[in-house]
């Protein structure tokens, strides 16, 4: 059997501290992630991470454990953040003072079409880019304000990561990777007003150097029987999950047939100008695995619908693709 990985680190904290177990409670109910309690510590689960509150006599320690060295230095992050809220500092181990932020990729931007009205896709290459390809589907894109050098993310020496402000923040929208190849991946963008990222790639970005952060955000569904609705913004993770979910999945989308390509003529697809009603009258059984992204107002709607037709929270993935 193949032994993952994992990957450590040890902070400590000079004094003993309720208010530290009392942050560390707050932060995984703020998060709705599993926390365990001993005598002997406080473990919070998240990522498939694990962050240990060891209380000893003159201090405690702050244990991490992942399986990705990027996932360490996003986990001292917030672990740097969550306690210093409550005045307490943590002396890591080690830190990687000036490094480009955990998980952050420079890619190169290899060229921008158009599949469709709706959409432009841009590549982007790197020699890393495969690891946005394993696990979750989705990364952010980080761009700066228009006319300015860029300014990336950076660890400082406490451990926690110092985003750029004011002048040089960074616009930083959520993708989906479409499509990935050796060394590259496509990423969908539906084109909308307002956006700052419609105006970027209007601007033929072809050449320049782009951030990306990730993976994060959600993989593909593994249950036996799966019902996504998404809006256009979704179609890119719909398309995915179409092909590489390992269970019965149906999808009831809302989007322009121009858009959708081969994908209309899917027998697995329906089309909804309104979402929630396709969710509510769609006859989806207690155990089924509902996975619903568009934007927020339905998203919230989607959940309470759930919620009242009691299903289990595990069962399903709401997401509200932007607001
Ligand atoms: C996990 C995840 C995966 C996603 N994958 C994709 C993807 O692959 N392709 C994709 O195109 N989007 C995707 N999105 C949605 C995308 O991140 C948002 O639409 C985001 O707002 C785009 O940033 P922006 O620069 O266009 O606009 P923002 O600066 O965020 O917003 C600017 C204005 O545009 C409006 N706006 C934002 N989105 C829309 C929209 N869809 N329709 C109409 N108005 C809108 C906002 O209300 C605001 O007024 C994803 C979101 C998430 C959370």
């Amino acid at each position: 059997m193949a032994h993952l990985r994992t990957y450590r680190s040890t902070g400590l904290i000079a004094q003993s501290s309720g208010a530290a177990i009392a942050a560390l409670k707050a932060r995984a109910a703020a998060w709705d992630v599993p926390l365990t309690e001993t005598h002997e510590e406080l473990t919070m689960s998240v990522w498939g991470c694990e962050l240990r509150l060891v209380p000893h006599v003159d201090g405690m320690s702050v244990d991490l454990s992942a399986p990705e060295e990027r996932l360490i230095g996003n986990l001292r992050d917030s672990a740097t953040e969550i306690f210093a809220e409550v005045g307490l500092d943590i002396a890591w181990d080690r830190v990687d003072a000036g490094a480009l932020a955990p998980g952050l990729s420079l890619m190169r931007v290899l060229r921008v079409t158009r599949p469709s009205p709706g959409f432009v896709r841009v590549r982007i290459a790197a020699p890393d880019a495969a690891r946005f390809t394993e696990g979750s589907m989705h990364f952010r894109l980080l761009l700066p304000p228009k006319g300015r050098e860029p300014v990336w993310p950076r660890v400082q020496p406490t451990g926690r990561v110092g985003w750029p402000e004011g002048p040089d923040s960074l616009h930083r929208a959520v993708y989906t990777v479409a499509d990935h190849g050796p060394g590259w991946l496509d990423f969908d963008i539906f084109r909308h007003d307002r956006s700052p990222t419609c105006d970027w790639v209007n601007g033929d970005p072809t050449g320049q150097t782009v951030a990306i952060i990730g993976p994060g955000g959600g993989g593909i569904p593994t249950a036996a029987r799966v019902h996504l609705f998404g809006d256009q913004t979704a179609l890119p993770a719909i398309r995915r999950i179409l092909s590489e979910a390992p269970g019965q999945v149906t999808a009831t989308i809302r989007c322009a047939s121009a858009d959708l390509g081969d994908t209309a003529s899917d027998p697995r697809v329906a089309v909804s100008d309104d979402l929630t009603a396709a969710l509510s009258t769609t006859a989806i059984a207690p155990t089924e695995f509902v996975w619903f992204a568009a934007s927020a107002d339905e998203a919230r709607a989607a959940r309470k619908h759930l919620q009242s037709r009691g299903h289990d929270k595990k069962d399903m993935t709401v997401a509200a693709y932007w607001s």
